[in-house]
């Protein structure tokens, strides 16, 4: 079952062909530049492409033997709306009986859904991209408070700079990426060799 799992090459493949993943010089909202653009919708615009990367990822999660173990009473749970075509093909994949969202309001992250305490199942916390963590950090805290345990928690691509492991479950990914950031222009090797620009809007 392992080697279904496609590579990270392939992946990027993937990613890049559908436009996801850019390469060139670009500068963020937050005033940062990179040389690198990740636009995770892109390739889940294409329903194929979506459904191969949640099942490569759900087959992560298979063979951990606590989350088989009690599967199907398991929910899947997205941080923000990037993570919902994720959560809805892993559950999809695991035949998990739960899915959840959480969306930002007014700066706070919570579930659309009204949930009781004691109502979610063990969970499985998936996103499209995790940058920094703290979307994921938020969403464990949420979960917790809601009296659930976290049993696993996965991403397509992951940036090397993020925290591997939360709530004592180790992050898996189907691709792990060295990310560049530069705080302002001066540090920035693109700008210094006078690549033209683009601005992002997210
Ligand atoms: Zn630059």
């Amino acid at each position: 079952m392992v080697n279904l799992i496609p590579t990270s090459e392939v992946v990027m493949q993937m990613l890049q062909r559908t436009g996801a993943f850019r390469e060139g010089h670009f500068v963020h909202p937050s005033g940062k530049h990179s040389p690198h653009y990740f636009q995770m919708p892109l390739a889940f615009r294409y329903y194929d492409t979506a459904r191969v990367l949640a099942v490569a990822l759900s087959r992560k999660f298979r063979l951990d033997k606590d989350i088989a173990s009690q599967l199907p009473k398991v929910a899947v749970i997205s941080p923000s709306s990037g993570g919902i075509p994720v959560a809805f093909g892993v559950r999809e994949a695991l035949s998990a009986e739960q899915i959840y969202w959480a969306e930002r309001e007014d700066g706070k992250r919570m579930f659309r859904q009204y949930i009781n305490q004691g109502e979610i199942q063990p969970v499985i916390i998936v996103d499209d991209i995790i940058r920094s963590g703290s979307a994921i950090e938020e969403t464990v805290k949420l979960v917790q408070e809601l009296g659930a345990k976290v049993i696993g928690c996965g991403t397509i691509v992951h940036f090397d700079s993020a925290p591997t492991t939360i709530a004592d479950v180790p992050i898996q990914s189907l691709v792990e990426f060295n990310a560049k950031w530069y705080a302002t222009g001066e540090e920035c090797v693109e700008c210094n060799k006078s690549v033209p620009e683009e601005r992002v809007r997210f």
